[in-house]
């Protein structure tokens, strides 16, 4: 992992010490949680730097600082989801504006903007974003802003991120990338040129499933002062003990990432040679279509993973339901093996033509791989799929 060019630290480094300022008054090696909604003033002229914890507040201030150095940007609002963190940095855009995005984005991301944000008024056209020319065929003179997301949830595709904002930029427009599925230790899109970075700090980040969370990071200062006020003004800031838990995870986030990402490699192995999977959907694997993108976009394959069965729904409920280390559950990114049946759970707010479009289909199941024994894993997988 190279160093950033402007911060002598390694990443893993910046993990354990971003944001964190030592306690002054008693010397924590932590930083502290300061669950207050206000803070008093010194004269009425001048108070601490702090007035309000909507606006502002020390342990989310951390977290923030931490965020922001681990991806490279120069400013972060920490959210109370990581959905607030997607309408944050999509109150960039107005009515009017056109908005090109993922067919296959993620589902909560799919329904705010084509049932919340389309009937406020703003465009949105889904296109598969491996397809440069379906991409570029999809401007429009009101054309804004492209949405990304990379790897895709949950078939895994990976989108050029390069080609994309070269794309962006030849019509004025801004990119914004939900970098969740990653993290910052695997991806950071502002080195590809990218305007704006979001995540749900309830996966990866925060890394535990232990709280809902997100944050907005912007690459330039002008984004970053956007960004903060529309966090203030719609209230959407996380509580500092979220901020607190989420700065607390993010300190393994190099070391987790590294043994999930290798035990996903193996269990991808396994399931692509068993006799009852069609298809596995993983970047790691070489007969991945953009394994040699992910190869040079990413800093390792991650540890999402999905599937097709042969017979669709039947070994899909089969193994879902069968495994024992592996919780039947929506989420991702955290220490416990989850698995999952996007149709019904993570895109059943998609309409069947949306997900047909996006291939997502009954054979289709999505695996989050924690910290459990790779070994373990791959047995209970094995078990339920023979039923
Ligand atoms: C979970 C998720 C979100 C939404 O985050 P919440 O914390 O659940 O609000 C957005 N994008 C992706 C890729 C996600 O996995």
């Amino acid at each position: 992992m190279s160093p950033e060019a402007s911060d002598p630290l390694q990443f893993v480094t910046r993990c354990v010490h971003g944001g964190v300022h030592k306690d002054q008054q008693y010397n924590s090696v932590t930083t502290p949680i300061y669950p207050t909604s206000t803070f008093y003033w010194n004269s009425l002229e001048t108070n601490s730097g702090y007035d309000y914890t909507r606006s502002s507040n020390p342990t989310r201030k951390a977290l923030e600082e931490n965020l922001a150095a681990l991806e490279g940007g120069v400013g972060c609002v920490a959210t109370s989801t990581g959905m607030s963190a997607v309408h944050c940095a999509m109150a960039l855009f107005s009515p009017g504006d056109h908005i090109i995005a993922p067919a296959d984005l993620y589902g909560g991301t799919f329904r705010l903007f084509d049932r919340y944000l389309g009937q406020k008024g703003m465009h949105f056209t889904f296109v598969d974003m491996t397809d440069a020319s379906a991409v570029a065929a999809a401007f429009r003179p009101e054309t804004k802003g492209m949405w990304i997301e990379t790897p895709s949830n949950p078939l895994l595709k990976v989108i050029d991120l390069q080609a994309m904002v070269e794309l962006a930029r030849q019509h004025g427009c801004i990119t914004l990338c939900d970098n969740t599925f990653l993290s910052p230790y695997l991806q950071r899109p502002f080195e590809f040129g990218v305007d704006v970075v979001m995540h749900s700090t309830t996966k990866y980040l925060n890394g535990h499933s232990d709280v809902v969370g997100g944050c907005v990071i912007s690459k330039s200062a002008e984004h970053a002062r956007q960004i903060a006020w529309i966090c203030n003004a719609l209230g959407l800031a996380c509580s500092p003990f979220d901020a607190w838990l989420v700065l607390r995870g993010v300190k393994t986030l190099g070391c987790r990432m590294e043994a999930q990402q290798a035990s996903a490699m193996k269990i991808a192995e396994f399931l692509d040679q068993h006799p009852l999977i069609e298809h596995v959907y993983y970047p790691g694997l070489e007969s991945h279509p953009q394994h040699e993108l992910a190869r040079r976009q990413q800093h390792g394959f991650g540890a999402m993973l999905s599937f097709d069965t042969i017979d669709g729904r039947p070994t899909a409920e089969r193994v879902c339901m069968q495994t024992r280390l592996f919780d039947v559950a929506e989420s991702l990114g955290g220490i416990e093996s989850l698995i999952s049946f996007p149709v019904t759970m993570s895109h059943a707010s998609m309409s069947p033509e949306a997900r047909q479009l996006a291939g997502i289909s009954e054979k289709t199941v999505r695996i989050s791989v924690g910290l459990e024994h790779t070994d373990d894993l791959i047995a209970d997988l094995a078990a339920a799929l023979d039923g």
